[in-house]
């Protein structure tokens, strides 16, 4: 009889992959190359470990003598990840553990993708407040980021934990909360993964309910003068604003008690993509013809249907065209000044780059860490195809955001080192406090949360 895949790797787990790890150091040996979701950032670990159980996970954390970086969905486009040592998932550590229908709190296994927490979420009656562009993360990963979605009401997912079990490099375990280890749970909220090994989230949750989502074709310009109003009217508010034009594509979701269901039409965003590139390749160096095809094209070729579903279908998006990010978070009241001057920056350079803006809105949040920590926020993104380089395009419009008093997204990439981060988290030494007394050799250190950091 053949064992499944997922037997075999419970089986061959955390203790099994330990000895792999002995033998990979001895004999030079790299177990399997890693590689994030962009293909930007990649390392060739000793080992990759999945441990079946908690008990597993303390063992190999007790015994492991090199790095260890835990990892999600590998959804981060910033080097979270790469280490030489050990890149350890939560595969085997997934679904909901209970839920309580009087406090409307759940509680899960850190390596639940978001994407499996929808359906029993809602059978519990229960929904995530807010969600992301898209569900393909693991929830430990979401939370490690203070990964977030829109609407100036709303927090990031690191807002809406109250509870969480974390591992330590000596394999100690550290129940905390509001109440249990302050200090540690609100650095742990958002971890970036340097404190530990989170295995079990806590989360505050609400009623399950409908969204209704429409979406528009408007002047950017136009958009942002009304912007007070949208914010005001609309539980939650995004657009996409068309690089080399003058439109954008506005979105709201507003939760609804209509009973009709109008599914969102299958596919993710190829073809759109794909016009948006075509335009690029053809009219990149005929600005007016370029704006005006945007423009048409925008409005007269692409068609946004409205949606009315169950919350976690509206909110999560297909993204199927690959591409790198940078993400910045500016006070809420600077957005607008903030997106006009990178857009004259895009048209005056004549940046090499199609993917849209993406400009959204957060509420401010409090672990120590999270880029909404003390301040509402807007979240401006920037992207690049994957095939096409990041570097240059990004480095004419990442001091725009400095201007600003940006906020780098942990997850995306940025060129911030910790001199640069320090000024900007006003909790930055709360956090590398509880950060060293949890673990002083650097275990759950790389290359890149040394630099971020600034630890030696
Ligand atoms: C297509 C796409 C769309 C995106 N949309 C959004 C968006 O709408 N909003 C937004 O804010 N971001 C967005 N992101 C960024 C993404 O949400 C974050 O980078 C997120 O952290 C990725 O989660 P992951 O599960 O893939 O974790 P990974 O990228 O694998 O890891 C992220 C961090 O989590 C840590 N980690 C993972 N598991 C654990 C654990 N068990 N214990 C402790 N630490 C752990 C890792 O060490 C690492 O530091 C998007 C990314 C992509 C590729």
């Amino acid at each position: 009889m053949h064992a499944s895949r997922r037997q075999l790797l419970q089986s061959v787990g955390a203790l099994g992959l330990l000895s792999l790890l002995g033998r990979g150091e001895a004999k030079g040996f790299r177990a399997m190359p890693w590689k994030n979701w962009s293909g930007a950032q990649s390392c060739l670990p000793a080992a990759r470990v999945a441990p079946a159980s908690e008990e597993q996970l303390a063992q190999f954390l007790r015994a492991a003598t090199g790095a260890v970086r835990p990892v999600g969905s590998g959804h981060s486009f910033s080097a979270l990840v790469p280490t030489d040592g050990s890149v350890l998932s939560l595969g085997n550590l997934r679904g909901m553990i209970t839920h309580d229908a009087k406090t409307l709190q759940s509680e899960w296994w850190a390596g639940t993708p978001m994407s499996q927490m929808g359906a029993p979420l809602k059978q519990a009656g229960l929904a995530l407040p807010n969600m992301a562009d898209i569900d393909y993360q693991t929830l430990a990963g979401a939370i490690a980021t203070s990964t977030h979605g829109t609407g100036p009401r709303f927090g990031s997912y690191s807002d809406q934990v109250v509870g969480l079990r974390l591992l330590t490099a000596n394999g100690d375990s550290i129940d905390c909360s509001a109440q249990q280890h302050p200090e540690i749970f609100d650095a742990a909220r958002c971890s970036l993964g340097a404190l530990g090994v989170i295995t079990r989230v806590r989360l505050q949750n609400r009623r399950a309910f409908k969204l209704h989502r429409r979406e528009w074709v408007q002047r950017f310009e136009e958009l942002l003068e009304d912007m007070p109003r949208l914010l005001r009217e609309h539980q939650h508010f995004e657009m996409n604003v068309l690089l080399h034009a003058d439109t954008a594509v506005a979105m709201t979701m507003d939760e609804t008690k209509d009973a009709r269901v109008i599914p969102k039409e299958p596919g993710g965003d190829v073809d759109k993509v794909a016009l948006l590139q075509r335009v690029h390749l053809e009219w990149k160096n005929s600005p007016r013809i370029y704006a005006g095809m945007i423009n048409f094209l925008v409005k007269h070729a692409v068609s946004f249907p409205e949606v009315i579903d169950d919350s976690y279908k509206v909110f999560a998006n297909v993204r199927d065209v690959r591409f790198n990010e940078m993400e910045y978070e500016v006070p809420a009241e600077a957005g607008p000044a903030c997106l006009r001057e990178i857009m004259a920056k895009v048209r005056k350079n004549k940046v090499d780059s199609f993917f849209p803006i993406e400009y959204r809105y957060v509420k401010r949040d409090s672990s120590m860490l999270s880029m909404f920590q003390g301040r509402d926020t807007c979240a401006i993104s920037f992207h690049q195809f994957y095939r096409m380089d990041y570097h240059n395009v990004f480095a004419q419009i990442e001091p725009i955001f400095w201007k600003y008093d940006g906020r780098p997204h942990w997850g995306k990439l940025h060129t911030l080192n910790a001199r640069l981060l320090a000024p900007l988290y006003p909790h930055w030494k709360d956090f590398l406090a509880v950060r060293e007394s949890l673990d002083p050799q650097g275990k759950f250190l790389n290359a890149h949360l040394r630099s971020v950091l600034g630890v030696a």
